[in-house]
């Protein structure tokens, strides 16, 4: 019946940092409440990758207290209004993957007005016809003005952030502001209680910590789930092909050389290239199955893409194993981040993944040892059912493409590639519409407009003759295009410059909520 009045997370990086601040920012650390320590070693670094992210950030940013205008300042962070995908159905092709859903300003389905716009135009483009962020987007427009309070938006969105920057103010924020003891030291060694729990970590310079709850965010390493527990590792290469990444850093060429309010993914012959732009620098990195490709073709390809210039950069080559824990709750220890697991970054999955544990790990804190186990279970269950519609909802870029120019784009549309979790949801979608229906959870990590987004974007066809009743009416289809056409050309009239908003933010700020 002993209380969790302490906890340990072993880990700097991305996911300690922000799983001991919305655990400290809940259970009032500063306050006396339950007590954080976070644990990371000098002499490992952080991953330091992983620019793009979800809109949930937003939420998560704000409910640990940070000003959106210094995360902004401190971490290079730019507006992120979805994701062009280049290449990735036919090789010729483009399609956009938004944030905003605008049927939340009409209350139309989008499913219904895309079936009836499929009735009268079949080579209509979804994004462009659903909703109004894609040509904003495009056209390099910010998502509001600096009118606009912290957080607040014309246009859903997410950021695109320097890593490494972002673990520094992360961790500035928790020691100052909420109250989180940080620990520099090596841990070597795990010690147990004698009911298999963690009962304290052993420091390289012989301080003892001890504590009732146990966060594993040391990263690839999994010094507790993974060394400790010896939890297996479940691969999912069989479905997921990408095993390589090369990174580099690209300067602008002027200070004023506009920058994309959407990370741009280009399909490549064996994966693809992402390319992030930050306020003062681009991320661009190569994403490739090293099985269907070298790595001095990979280099070549990278080098294509940069123009010619990869000379002139530093890359990092950095391996990807697809897959994660078999349980990622043992006892009283809780992996989250990389050490519970990771696919490759399309559709910037991992952070989002951290936030959503976070949450759950924060708002179902067990009050006492004995509830545990059952909320370990729970915890378990709903993870699993996380990884398995990452898996799906990645597999889906790769496994509708009608590309065949390559080994690698011919192997993704194997069936024996595409878990059977989504050949029936592609079978299902045949006759039907993606729908808030088809998924099981209240917090999806993908909610059902992005998989209708890269599905139709990718020219998937739904047959919709089953149901012509619920086709819209022409009148209201009409008024539903004037009003988004008339909605795109304001928007584009009085949104700012993507650069010129992050500008005037650095100078001026936002005003608080
Ligand atoms: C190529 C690539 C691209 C990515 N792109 C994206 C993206 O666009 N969007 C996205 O959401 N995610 C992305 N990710 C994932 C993202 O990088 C990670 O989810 C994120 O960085 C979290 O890492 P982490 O905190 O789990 O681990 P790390 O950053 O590796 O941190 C591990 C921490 O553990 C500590 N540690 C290790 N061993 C010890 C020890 N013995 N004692 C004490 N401390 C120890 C280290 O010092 C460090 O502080 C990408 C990943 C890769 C590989």
């Amino acid at each position: 019946m002993s209380p969790i009045k302490q906890i340990a997370i072993v880990g700097g990086g991305t996911a300690g940092w922000l799983t001991a601040a919305r655990l400290a920012a809940h259970h009032k650390t500063k306050a006396g409440g339950v007590a954080v320590t976070l644990i990371e070693s000098s002499a490992v670094p952080i991953a330091g990758v992983g620019e793009g992210t979800w809109p949930t950030l937003r939420s998560t940013l704000s409910k640990i207290g940070v000003s959106e205008t210094e995360f902004i300042i401190k971490c290079d962070a730019t507006f992120k209004q979805g994701a062009r995908f280049d290449g990735w159905q036919t090789g010729s092709d483009s399609y956009f993957h938004a944030f905003a859903d605008a049927g939340n300003r009409t209350n139309l389905p989008l499913e219904r007005i895309w079936q009836s716009v499929k009735v009268h135009s079949s080579d209509a483009v979804y994004a462009n016809e659903i909703c109004f962020q894609a040509a904003i987007a495009q056209q390099g427009k910010a998502p509001k003005d600096i009118t606009h309070p912290e957080y607040d938006s014309v246009a859903n969105y997410a950021y695109h952030l320097d890593a490494g920057k972002f673990a520094t103010f992360m961790r500035e924020h928790c020691i100052n502001n909420l109250g989180v003891k940080h620990v520099i030291g090596h841990v070597e060694c795990v010690n147990s209680a004698t009911n298999g729990d963690i009962a304290s970590l052993t420091l390289q310079n012989g301080q003892i910590i001890e504590a009732d709850l146990f966060v594993d965010c040391s990263g690839f390493h999994a010094l507790l789930i993974g060394k400790h527990y010896d939890v297996p590792f479940i691969s999912q290469s069989q479905y997921l092909f990408a095993d390589t990444a090369l990174a580099v850093q690209v300067p602008y060429e002027h200070e004023s050389t506009p920058i994309a309010s959407q990370t741009i993914a280009t399909a490549q012959e064996a994966g693809w290239i992402w390319d992030i732009g930050l306020h003062e620098r681009r991320g661009v990195g190569h994403v490739y199955s090293s099985s269907h490709m070298d790595e001095k073709t990979a280099l070549d390809k990278l080098d294509v893409y940069l123009d010619g210039k990869l000379v002139d950069y530093n890359y990092r080559k950095i391996p990807i194993r697809s897959g994660h824990r078999e349980v990622l709750w043992k006892n009283n220890c809780v992996a989250i981040g990389l050490s519970a697991g990771f696919f490759e970054p399309l559709e910037a999955s991992a952070i989002a993944l951290i936030e959503l544990s976070a949450d759950m790990l924060t708002e179902q804190l067990p009050t006492s040892r004995y509830g545990m186990d059952f909320i370990a279970k729970r915890y378990n269950k709903i993870m699993n059912y996380h990884w398995q519609s990452i898996i799906d909802f990645i597999k889906l870029h790769y496994c509708i493409s009608k590309r065949t120019d390559s080994q690698f784009w011919i192997d993704n549309q194997h069936q024996n590639s595409i878990p059977e979790s989504l050949q029936a949801l592609l079978q299902h979608w045949r006759h039907q519409p993606p729908m808030h229906h088809d998924f099981a959870l209240r917090d999806e990590l993908f909610p059902t407009i992005s998989w209708q987004y890269v599905l139709y974007g990718m020219g998937f066809e739904t047959d919709f003759s089953g149901a012509p009743h619920l086709t819209i009416a022409d009148e209201v289809l009409n008024e539903y295009q004037a009003h988004n056409k008339k909605l795109i050309q304001h928007l584009s009239d009085v949104l700012p410059a993507h650069r010129e908003l992050i500008n005037k933010i650095k100078k001026y700020g936002m005003s608080k909520i």
